[in-house]
């Protein structure tokens, strides 16, 4: 089987996520895909082959050296995201593809262009995988299990390639920010592991944003208008007055790279109660923590200007940057790097303006950066995947074993 009849094959199920649903995994085809690539690692001879009840699905290739050599993972995620229907997925291949407009409907007059996305040009002459403008394609995460599987399989075919224990795991709801939730770090084993979650070639990733919530709550005093001079406290006029004493350019269209920010993302309420809810992100841990000050400062300001419990604060902290795991272990970034560069692929390290999985595993004792999958434009109809670049993203795993067992 190629890489991309695998890849065809696996975007066939529907594993689209559901925040809401509140049980593990939260769709019930996470499950059905899970049981299908079990059976088709136990086809291709891979051990300890384990699918719990949460749809955590492990696997290991046994090592074939007698050298001590660290246990490695490669994980990937069974969900595609909740923000586009991954059902009915109907993947074209565009052969060679031209630097032209990708027609992707013609009827609904869909087309990937590259003066939207000026990246595929730098994919002038590859096949490339495209949606039918109707659904997301899936590429996220499942090019990544793709790949990673088709390793597995040329390992098993190449016993002459030295490497020791390997482990794969496959892990749903990762969309939903659950991916890690149950993942069990113990019985997964590694010294460290790798997600095959990233985006364009060459992209490998160890830093990621400190994330916290801030749910506030603003209590007004709800009377008849018509008698409300010196009572009515109108909690939708005290929010629009919080919301001005945020830094008006730290927010997600103003910022970019290692630039933090403040994030409105829900407003709701009335003249008798308002909740805002923000997001606060920053690389950096000390401004991060600071951000959250900012945030308990303009809180104190405005209960104390319009009374004690007026504005209620609830802030929670989501993840951490990944980065302070990472960093006394260099080495297994280094070796990614290059095991990219062996195959020839220029390594990109770039810092995540969000969170991974491997950012919550690395905090499970499980350091974990992310290496390219190889999918452009994820969760949504323009979503692409160049076929190169699964396979040099299968070659990067290969060629990243054998690093490793060589040491
Ligand atoms: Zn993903």
């Amino acid at each position: 089987m190629t890489i991309t009849e695998r890849f065809l094959k696996y975007v066939s199920f529907d594993t689209q996520s559901d925040e809401n649903s509140g049980v593990t995994p939260s769709t019930p085809g996470q499950r059905v895909f899970a049981e299908f690539l079990k059976k088709e690692l136990e086809e291709l001879g891979l051990t300890e082959i384990t699918l719990d009840e949460n749809s955590y699905l492990f696997a290991t290739l046994p090592s074939n050296i007698e050298k001590e050599v660290p246990t490695v993972g490669f994980i990937a995620h069974l969900d595609t995201s909740p923000d586009m229907s991954g059902k009915d997925v109907t993947p074209r291949i565009v052969k060679s593809y031209d630097g032209g407009d990708i027609t992707l409907c013609e009827e609904s007059k869909i087309i990937l262009s590259p003066n939207q996305f000026p990246e595929l040009l730098a994919h002038k002459g590859e096949d490339l995988i495209v949606t039918n403008g109707h659904t997301l394609l899936g590429a996220d995460d499942k090019a990544g299990i793709a790949e990673i599987v088709t390793a597995m399989e040329y390992l098993i075919n190449h016993p002459e390639i030295k490497h020791g224990k390997i482990r794969i795991g496959f892990n749903p709801d990762e969309e939903i920010g659950l991916g890690a939730h149950k993942f069990d770090v113990e019985k997964f084993g590694c010294e460290w592991g790798y997600t095959m979650d990233g985006g364009e070639l060459g992209e490998l990733e160890f830093e990621n944003f400190n994330a916290a919530s801030a749910v506030i709550t603003i209590q007004g005093r709800n009377v008849h208008p018509g008698y409300a001079k010196n009572k009515m406290i109108n909690s939708i006029t005290l929010a629009n007055q919080m919301i001005s004493m945020f830094p008006r350019h730290e927010t997600p269209e103003h910022t970019e790279k290692y630039e933090g920010f403040y994030h409105l993302v829900g407003i709701e309420g009335g003249v008798d109660k308002t909740t805002l809810t923000y997001i606060i992100r920053d690389h950096d841990r000390v401004k991060f923590e600071s951000r959250k000050t900012k945030v308990q400062e303009i809180v104190k300001k405005l209960n104390s200007e319009f009374g004690a419990g007026t504005v209620a604060l609830v802030l929670k902290d989501q993840y951490y940057n990944m980065r302070e795991k990472i960093e006394p272990m260099m080495h297994i970034i280094d070796l990614a790097a290059e095991a990219m560069k062996a195959v020839g692929v220029t390594p990109n390290i770039k810092a995540i303006r969000g969170g991974t999985d491997g950012a919550q595993l690395s905090f499970k004792g499980l350091p974990c950066p992310n290496i390219f999958a190889g999918g452009l434009n994820f969760h949504g109809r323009y979503e692409f995947v160049p076929i190169p670049n699964m396979e040099k993203a299968t070659q990067v795993i290969i060629e990243l074993v054998q690093r490793i067992a060589s040491r």
